[in-house]
């Protein structure tokens, strides 16, 4: 499955290939908008799971920029981050060991 995200809604999932920026970029519209459509969906990806939810009324904080997070949160364990730390972090990167690197990174 390497190199094919799913993503999982209620009522169905979606394969789709995530081997290059652009496929990422695709990819990750479609996480927008599944997100938006369904409230809440689970993104499988370099066999990581996230969840990506609609951001809650109560203000909270990307846990990597310290911004308040839009419209949409990107849950990976217990960090929350916002869209543009997902996207310039583990989301964007294409190897193996991203989370590690990413997580050692952002201290
Ligand atoms: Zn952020």
């Amino acid at each position: 499955m390497r190199g094919i995200a799913r993503i999982s809604f209620r009522g169905g999932s979606l394969l789709v290939t995530a081997r290059t920026p652009y496929d990422r970029e695709v990819l990750l519209e479609h996480v927008d908008q599944y997100s938006s459509r369904h409230g809440t969906i689970e993104l499988e990806l370099d066999r990581q799971r996230w969840r990506v939810t609609l951001a809650s009324a109560e203000a909270q904080a990307c846990t990597e920029c310290h911004h308040q997070l839009d419209n949409l949160t990107y849950w990976f364990g217990d960090n929350r981050l916002c869209g543009r730390c997902a996207r310039r972090g583990p989301l964007r990167a294409g190897d193996r060991d991203w989370a590690r690197s990413f997580w050692k990174q952002a201290g």
